[in-house]
């Protein structure tokens, strides 16, 4: 049986399992020549996907209504009509929320197996890692002895942006939602410190306390208040990477922020939004950069996996409510 999940309607506010429609079928696919048959193995849910589930202009199009969610995906080879492909190998790419389907290959990358597991290459080989590594280190521009803050610092980019910023030599604070999350920033990743953003009072006043010497780079996942806090403690010449605003996807209303002027203006500080496919050609050495640190141990990763393809939806709203620690992946 066939599985798919379509996107039944646009979110507002929170997604919930009404947006998807999952539709079984009981048929076989056709392999025509130059075509290869997939089937999913591991799939992403990602806090970006919520940001095509609507139909506001942004920099990629918007899902249609009725068609299958995409996110990225590694799947098994199982029927290759196309030569530069074998039967049996693994692939990833974005792929559609279905169990099974015929790709031409165009867009799919193959796996080398033998480098990690095979859902790494969703997350810290994958489009997370190089998010965090080049977002780090081309808006960032880190320096030994600097002090970086990461917001969403426990999940698939935050985790990552830390330990480079801690192999890179750098006072590493990270801003997470848990206390086992602040307890994992600091005992698997090697963070220096970090504030549980849910039971902080003041998160401004725990930066001054972590971070005397003020913020030198800001890593932003998550947008909103916490971002506010931090842009209190930046230093001049600090460079903010806004990769991501968690915090407000499910907004319906335009949300209220501290205005960045004057604390950009009297800082001479950077902030620049960050999209990670805009540095596609970079791809290749950031991806040796991560394989080779990931092969002596000098990175690490943590994967939250849920089981079963029916629940992908449900792994994908779970971001929101910070359910996850490192990648949230769905196994099939
Ligand atoms: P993730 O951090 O693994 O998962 C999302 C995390 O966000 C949750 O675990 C949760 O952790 C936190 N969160 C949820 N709601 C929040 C809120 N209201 N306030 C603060 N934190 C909240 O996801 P990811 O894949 O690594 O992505 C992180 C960010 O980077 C997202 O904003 C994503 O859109 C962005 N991103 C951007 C690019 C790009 O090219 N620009 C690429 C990849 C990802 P807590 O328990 O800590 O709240």
């Amino acid at each position: 049986m066939m599985k798919t999940i379509l996107l039944n309607n646009r979110p507002k506010g929170k997604p919930t399992t009404s947006n998807f429609e999952f539709v079984e079928e009981n048929k076989i696919l056709t392999v025509n020549e130059g075509e290869i048959l997939l089937e999913a193995k591991y799939v992403s849910v990602d806090p970006y996907l919520r940001g095509r589930m609507s139909d506001a202009k942004s920099y990629v199009p918007p899902f249609e209504l009725n068609k299958p969610v995409q996110s990225g995906i590694v799947a098994k080879v199982i029927v290759s009509n196309n030569d530069k492909f074998l039967e049996g190998q693994y692939v990833s790419g974005l792929l559609n929320w279905q169990t099974q389907q015929v790709s031409t290959g165009v867009g799919l990358t193959k796996i080398d197996e033998t480098k990690a597991p095979l859902s790494a290459f969703l997350g810290i080989l994958g489009m997370t890692g190089l998010t965090a590594y080049l977002g780090l280190n081309e808006i960032g521009k880190p320096k030994a002895g600097e002090t970086i803050v990461v917001s969403g610092a426990a999940g698939a980019v935050g985790s990552v942006v830390g330990q480079i910023a801690k192999i890179l030599g750098l006072n590493v604070i990270g801003i997470a939602g848990t206390d086992e999350k602040i307890e994992l920033l600091k005992s698997k990743f090697g963070f220096d410190a970090g504030i549980n953003y849910n039971t902080s009072t003041n998160i401004d006043a725990d930066l001054k306390e972590l971070a005397p010497n003020g913020v030198d780079i800001y890593f932003d996942n998550v947008g909103g208040p916490i971002s506010d806090a931090v842009l209190f403690n930046i230093n001049r010449f600090a460079r903010i990477i806004i990769c991501g605003a968690i915090s407000v996807y499910n907004e319906t209303e335009t949300p209220k922020s501290v205005s960045v002027q004057p604390f950009l203006v009297k800082n001479s500080a950077l902030m620049q939004g960050f999209i990670v496919s805009n540095y596609a050609d970079k791809f290749p050495e950031a991806t040796q950069q991560l394989t080779s640190w990931l092969s002596v141990s000098k990175l690490t990763y943590t994967e939250t996996i849920v089981e079963g393809f029916d629940n992908i939806p449900n792994a994908f709203i779970d971001l929101f409510d910070g359910k996850n620690k490192g990648k949230m992946i769905v196994k099939i």
